[in-house]
C-alpha cells in the first residue's frame, strides 16, 4: 500500500523564503552570479568571541544532552537580558530554550491552541505563522492591514474581527516582511483592546535589537501591568548576534505554559544543540559591540535601499523602521511585458527577475500581500547596488 500523506500535512504550504533561498542557491550552484535578496538572514560572521565560546564548550566536553528545556545558565542570561533592556522580571523557568525561534514558535502553538481556536494574524505576515497555526488544528484569521498605515493593524480592526473562538493575536514587531515597527503607544491601544476580549498574544519579538533612527521599540509585555499574564515572547540569536546556522531560540511564558512547553520538546526534540547553547550564553552576556557595529551596517543599507527604491517612478514602500526587508508595491508594473514575457502576478514577477537578471526575491503572495516584494537588505553593498540596478531596469524596461 502506498505511504499515505496525513490531512494535516498535505494541506500544509513549504516555507516560500526557503524555497527562493533554495532555487537561489541551486543557480549559484551552476556558476551563476545571483543576487540574492531572498532569505532574511544576517551576512555577517558569527562573531569570533562567539565562535570561540562554542570551541571551549566542546573542548570541555559539553557534548552530551542538557536538561530538554535547555541549560539553567543560558536561562538566567535570557532573562537577566530581558531585565537590563526592557526592564521586565522573569523566572528563568519560564523560559524553554528551543532549536531556533521557528521551533519555539510551533511548540508554543501546539501547547496552548486547541482545533477550532482562532488565531488573528495581520496581513502581510511571515510565512510560517498560519501554516503553524494550521498544524495544530486552529483555524488562522488573517486581518488585511493597509501600506497607508505602514501595514500595522489598527485597535478597530483588532476589535472587528474578533469572536468568541478568538484565542490569541500573533504580533511581530519589527515586522517581517514589512519592515514596520509599532510605536509603543501604538502598541498599548492595541493591548487595552487583548485584555478587554480576554485574549492571549504571541510577540514574535526576533528582531527586537534591529531598529533604526527616529524609531523605539517597545516588548509588548511592558505596555501595562499584569500583561506578562497572558504574552508568550519569541525571540532567539538568529538574527541579533547573526546565528542561523546554530539553531537557538526561545520562549518566555507564564510558568505553567513555560513547564508544558518544555514538556512537549522532552518527547519532541529533547535540548537543543549542547554547544550551540553554550555559544548562544556567550552571545548574551559577553561583548555587545557586535549588536551595536551591525545595527548600524543595517541602518545604512536600509537608508540606500529606501533610496534607490524611491527613485523608481510609481513604486511605493511602507517605513522601513526595523528588521531588514524592503516591502515594495510593484501594483502599477503588473500586467506589463517583461522581455515579451507577460506577468500579471507577485510570484510570476519573483520567478522572471530571477531568470531574466539574476536577482532573487520573494513574492507579496507568499506573505498574504500580492503585488508586493520582499527584498531582504541583510546582504552587501556589491549585492545590493547590483540587485537594485537591476530590479530598476527589469521595472523601467516593461513595455504595456
Ligand atoms: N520569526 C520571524 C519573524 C523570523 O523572521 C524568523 C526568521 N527565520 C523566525 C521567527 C525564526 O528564526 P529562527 O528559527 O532562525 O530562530
Ligand atoms: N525568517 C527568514 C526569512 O523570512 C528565514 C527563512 C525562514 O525561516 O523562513 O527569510
Amino acid at each position: 500500500m502506498p505511504i499515505k500523506i496525513s490531512r494535516i500535512v498535505n494541506g500544509l504550504q513549504p516555507s516560500a523564503t526557503l524555497a527562493m533561498s533554495a532555487k537561489a542557491k541551486d543557480l549559484k550552484a551552476v556558476g551563476k552570479t545571483v543576487y540574492d535578496l531572498s532569505v532574511g538572514e544576517p551576512d555577517f560572521k558569527t562573531p569570533i568571541h562567539i565562535c570561540a565560546a562554542a570551541t571551549a564548550a566542546m573542548q570541555a566536553g559539553h557534548t552530551h544532552y542538557t536538561i530538554a528545556s535547555g541549560l539553567p545558565e543560558l536561562k538566567k542570561a535570557i532573562v537577566e537580558s530581558y531585565k537590563k533592556l526592557y526592564g521586565i522580571e522573569y523566572a528563568p523557568s519560564q523560559v524553554v530554550i528551543a532549536n531556533g525561534a521557528k521551533h519555539a514558535l510551533h511548540n508554543s502553538l501546539t501547547a496552548t491552541l486547541d482545533p477550532g481556536d482562532e488565531v488573528l494574524i495581520p496581513a502581510p505576515y511571515w510565512v510560517s505563522y498560519a501554516e503553524l497555526v494550521k498544524l495544530t488544528g486552529a483555524v488562522p484569521i488573517i486581518v488585511q492591514t493597509e501600506e497607508s498605515n505602514d501595514f500595522k493593524i489598527t485597535p478597530e480592526q483588532l476589535a472587528a474581527v474578533i469572536t468568541p473562538q478568538t484565542r490569541m493575536f500573533l504580533l511581530c514587531s519589527p515586522s517581517n516582511p514589512t519592515g514596520s515597527l509599532y510605536s509603543p503607544e501604538e502598541l498599548e491601544a492595541l493591548a487595552k483592546i487583548i485584555v478587554k476580549n480576554d485574549l492571549i498574544v504571541l510577540s514574535d519579538e526576533i528582531y527586537d535589537q534591529l531598529f533604526y533612527s527616529g524609531s523605539k521599540f517597545a516588548s509588548f509585555p511592558t505596555l501595562l501591568p499584569n500583561l506578562q499574564e497572558r504574552v508568550i515572547l519569541i525571540n532567539g540569536v538568529s538574527k541579533t548576534y547573526a546565528m542561523t546556522g546554530w539553531r537557538v531560540g526561545w520562549s518566555i511564558s507564564p510558568l505553567k505554559v513555560a513547564k508544558k512547553i518544555g514538556e512537549l520538546q522532552s518527547q519532541e526534540t529533547s535540548n537543543p544543540c549542547s554547544i550551540s547553547q553554550y555559544a548562544a550564553i556567550e552571545a548574551l552576556t559577553g561583548d555587545q559591540t557586535c549588536v551595536a557595529e551591525m545595527r548600524a551596517e543595517f541602518e545604512k543599507r536600509r537608508n540606500y535601499v529606501q533610496y534607490r527604491l524611491s527613485e523608481i517612478p510609481d513604486i511605493t514602500f511602507p517605513q522601513m523602521g526595523g528588521a531588514f526587508y524592503a516591502f515594495f508595491n510593484i501594483k502599477s508594473y503588473l500586467g506589463r511585458k517583461y522581455n515579451g514575457v507577460k506577468i500579471d502576478t507577485s510570484e510570476q514577477w519573483c520567478l522572471e527577475l530571477l531568470t531574466q537578471k539574476n536577482v532573487a526575491t520573494v513574492m507579496g503572495s507568499s506573505f498574504g500581500a500580492e503585488g508586493y516584494i520582499r527584498a531582504s537588505f541583510a546582504a552587501n553593498n556589491t549585492i545590493l547596488e547590483n540587485a537594485f540596478d537591476r530590479i530598476r531596469d527589469f521595472l523601467t524596461q516593461s513595455t504595456s
